[in-house]
Order: C-alpha cells, then sequence, then structure tokens
C-alpha cells in the first residue's frame, strides 16, 4: 500500500482493513501497537477527529491529518414504531445525496429490560435484484457501501442502546436496502470489525448474513469459512413462483442453489435458515408447504415465515390467518422446524421488504 501524500486524496482509514491499517502505519514507520490503537479509536469508541486520538504523540496526530481521513455517515431523523421498533436514517458523505436506513428491533423481558436489541443494517443504496415485492428494489441501484459505513450503522445504534437500554446491541442481520453478497467484500470486512475484541466484539454466531441466493459469493463464504450465519431469501418453493417475483432465479434456479448450499453446509456444518414471506394465495397452499418441506430437506435448516407487510404499488398481500395456520400444519406434519415472524415496526415501514427511505423525525439526542 502507498500512502498518499497532501497532493493526492487523503488515505479514507475507515475503508481499510485491520490489515492494511497495520500496513498503513508500517508505512509511517510506526510501531505495531499504534495500529491497535487507531483501529480502537475508529471501532471501539468511535472517534472521528485526530485530536480527539489523545493517546497518540501530538506530532502523530498532525500528520495524520495531513494524509488521512476518518469519513462518517450522519444521523439524518427516526421513527419509532409503537411496538418499539426504531428505523434510522443515515446520510452517506459523498457528492450525491445518498441515504440509508437500518432499524433497531429491541426485544423486552416481562419486567421491561431489554433482551435481545438486533440491529437490521443496509449494505448498499438501492438493490440490483428488483425483487416485485420489495420497497428497496423498486428505487433502483446506486452504490454499494464501504465497511466503514457498514459499521457506522451498527455504531450509532449501539452507543444509543448503551444509552437507552443500559447494553449494546446483541445481534446483527444484514437484511435491510441491498443485496449483502452483491457487496461481498465490504459485507465480510465489516462483519470481521464488529467481531473484532478490538472493536465491539460481538460474537460471530451472532452475525446473520442474508441473501437472495447469490450461488458463487455461498460458495465462498463456505471456502473461506466465514463464522457468520447464512440466511437464504427463499419465499417461493418452486422455480416458476420463485422467477415470478425474484427475477434472480431466472440465471441462479433452485438446482444451482440447492448445489451451494449444500457445498456450504458440506464445508461448515452450520445449518441454514430460509426466510420465506407468505402471500395470500400466492405460495401459501399446503402444496406450497410440501415444496418447502422438500428444500428443507437439502441440508440441516430452519424455516422462518414472516408475515409480510403489505407496500404500495405491490400486489401481493399478506397471507390471511387461516392460510397460515394451515401451511404451518402441512410444515409441522413433515418435521419442518418453522417459526412464525411477524414482521416487526410495519407502522414506520421497517418491516422487512420495506426499506425505501421515508424521513421521520429528528433524534434530538
Ligand atoms: Fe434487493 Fe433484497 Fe429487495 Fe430483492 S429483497 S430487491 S435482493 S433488497
Amino acid at each position: 500500500m502507498t500512502i498518499q501524500t497532501d497532493t493526492d486524496e487523503k488515505t479514507n482509514l475507515k475503508s481499510l482493513t485491520k490489515e492494511e491499517l497495520q500496513e498503513f502505519t508500517e508505512e509511517l514507520g510506526l510501531q505495531s501497537f499504534r495500529s491497535d490503537q487507531l483501529f480502537q479509536w475508529l471501532y471501539q469508541k468511535g472517534v472521528h477527529n485526530f485530536d480527539e486520538m489523545t493517546n497518540l504523540s501530538k506530532d502523530l496526530r498532525s500528520r495524520l491529518k495531513e494524509i488521512a481521513k476518518v469519513p462518517t455517515i450522519e444521523y439524518a431523523t427516526h421513527q419509532e414504531s409503537e411496538d418499539g421498533t426504531m428505523k434510522f436514517l443515515f446520510k452517506l458523505q459523498g457528492e450525491k445525496d445518498h441515504k440509508v436506513e437500518a432499524v433497531l428491533i429491541p426485544d423486552f423481558y416481562e419486567d421491561g429490560a431489554a433482551n435481545r436489541l438486533t440491529v437490521c443494517v443496509s449494505s448498499q443504496v438501492g438493490c440490483v435484484f428488483g425483487c416485485s415485492f420489495c420497497a428497496t428494489g423498486k428505487m433502483g441501484f446506486f452504490r454499494s457501501l464501504t465497511h466503514g459505513e457498514i459499521v457506522d450503522q451498527v455504531q450509532y445504534i449501539d452507543a444509543l442502546c448503551e444509552e437507552r437500554f443500559g447494553k449494546g446491541i446483541t445481534n446483527i442481520v444484514y437484511m435491510g436496502m441491498g443485496e449483502p453478497l452483491h457487496n461481498y467484500k465490504a459485507v465480510v470486512n465489516s462483519a470481521n470489525i464488529i467481531t473484532d475484541e478490538l472493536s465491539i466484539g460481538l460474537s460471530p454466531k451472532r452475525i446473520t448474513v442474508s441473501t437472495v441466493g447469490l450461488t458463487k459469493q455461498i460458495k465462498k463464504l463456505a471456502d473461506e469459512r466465514q463464522p457468520f450465519n447464512l440466511a437464504i431469501s427463499l419465499h417461493a418453493a418452486n422455480d416458476e413462483k420463485r422467477d415470478e417475483i425474484m427475477p434472480i432465479n431466472n440465471s441462479m434456479g433452485l438446482d444451482k442453489l440447492k448445489e451451494a448450499v449444500q457445498h456450504y453446509y458440506d464445508k461448515l456444518h452450520r445449518p441454514i435458515t430460509y426466510e420465506y414471506l407468505l402471500f395470500d394465495e400466492f405460495n401459501d397452499s399446503p402444496e406450497d408447504a410440501q415444496q418447502l418441506a422438500d428444500i428443507v430437506q437439502w441440508a440441516p435448516s430452519k424455516v422462518n415465515i414472516i408475515m409480510y407487510n403489505d407496500v404500495a404499488g405491490v400486489a401481493l398481500k399478506r397471507a390471511r390467518e387461516q392460510r397460515l395456520d394451515a401451511f404451518m400444519q402441512e410444515l409441522v406434519s413433515r418435521n419442518v422446524t418453522a417459526t412464525v415472524r411477524r414482521s416487526r415496526g410495519d407502522d414506520i415501514d421497517a418491516g422487512c421488504g420495506q426499506l425505501a427511505i421515508k424521513e421521520g423525525q429528528p433524534m434530538g439526542k
């Protein structure tokens, strides 16, 4: 790596992995512990101003100001749902006025104390895959986020949780705007940073990366032995219906997905989660449940049946309770481990498939 000088664009420290940050400090002729100190300032203390990095010498801080920068995403607004779900809007740095959303889904014990604090993060501004039920897919695609911009969402919400609930976040799902595995490097780098003990130090078991089924990248996760959980947004259990609502299935059908899933399980022996949005009279018949049960046989897996939150302009609608019951009975009779998830935050459009930038209230934080 070459350190850029005053005449060049400054080096964005939040675009470097931990190893690249090490190289950066080596090139400056610094001892290796300096790299860890910088990493901690960036990712544990969330400091973006070199003057606040008080364990670095004055000279070093001045040098860093000349050659490096630490851009960060900016909180813009938020909305809070009746069920406690909070949706945040963040502004990205750059020429274009790009924004992304992240969602905090808190679970509480009976006494009101916070239990699980799950953050759903965005990995791209918009999405190329155009799934017919998805509000993000309708925006088109603008750009992928850097790993620093993904970690920033987590850090902001983690700090807010500490302040509001007296504890940090407990789980992360990469299920916000964008297809995470279409931004593979940044997603994996961000998850590796978040799990680093010099950062938030979250267990990799508490991180789930979701995908519409990008088979090459699923195999890559396995080959690289990435320690995070995998969730596949399935949403239809035969090619005909999946082709209709998820264009990716036209080029990567269920046969290819099966091969990738089996490769993943053979390498990692980690169960797969399938996400299945239940749409009224589209994919909610007992026959659909049978086909889903066949897919679950590919490798040890569990299924989340998600009650869809209707999106304006989308013909698919949430399944009725009666049809959900029959669907679940069919799955249970076939020994499928399935849980019904009632999508949270639907009154603020923070549910599954609903993230598409709407302004909320300033936080006043
Ligand atoms: Fe993209 Fe996921 Fe929405 Fe499909 S469901 S359009 S992959 S964000």
